[in-house]
C-alpha cells in the first residue's frame, strides 16, 4: 500500500507528495466507518494539518463506479478532472466530465460518479464548509513585508 509523504513542515506550512497522476491507483483507503477496502482513492487534509479543507485523489478504473450516491452534512465539494473522462450524476442531472472539468456541488446534492471509458479517471476533490468562503480571488491577499527571499 502506497504512503503519503511529508515534503516539508514549518509553523506556517505543510507539504506532502502524492506522487504522479498515475500513482492514485496504488492508494487504498479504509472507510473509517465501513472498514471498507477503497482502492486508489488517498486524502491529504489531516496529513496537510488543514484547518480548512479536506482534500481527496481519486482514480477510478477503467469501467468501474462508485456504489453508491452520498451527501454532505456542511460541506460543499468541488471536484477537478485530472485525466480521463467519465459521467457524473448530481440529482437528476447526469453529464459527462473530463480533463479540465470543474464540479462544485452544494452539501444536499446527491452525488454518484462513473468511469465509462477504457482509461483511468482520474480527480481531485476539495471540500469546504459551505458558505465559509468571505471573499473571491486576491480580495484577501496582502503584500507580506520583511521577508528574505529564497533563504536557502
Ligand atoms: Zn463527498
Amino acid at each position: 500500500m502506497k504512503e503519503l509523504k511529508t515534503k516539508s513542515e514549518g509553523v506556517n506550512h505543510s507539504a506532502v507528495d502524492i506522487g504522479n497522476l498515475d500513482d492514485i491507483k496504488d492508494y487504498t483507503y479504509i472507510h473509517p466507518k465501513t472498514h471498507q477496502e477503497i482502492k486508489g482513492k488517498v486524502f491529504v487534509g489531516e496529513q496537510l494539518n488543514s484547518s480548512s479543507a479536506e482534500i481527496s485523489f481519486t482514480t477510478l478504473p477503467p469501467h468501474a463506479e462508485m456504489p453508491f450516491f452520498h451527501q454532505h452534512k456542511n460541506n460543499e465539494e468541488v471536484y477537478v478532472i485530472l485525466k480521463g473522462s467519465g459521467q457524473f450524476q448530481v440529482d437528476d442531472s447526469v453529464f459527462d466530465v473530463s480533463e479540465g472539468t470543474v464540479i462544485r456541488i452544494a452539501p444536499e446534492g446527491k452525488r454518484i460518479y462513473r468511469n465509462n471509458s477504457d482509461s483511468p479517471l482520474s480527480f481531485l476533490c476539495i471540500q469546504n464548509k459551505q458558505g465559509s468562503l468571505e471573499q473571491f480571488c486576491v480580495e484577501d491577499g496582502l503584500l507580506a513585508e520583511g521577508t528574505k527571499m529564497w533563504t536557502e
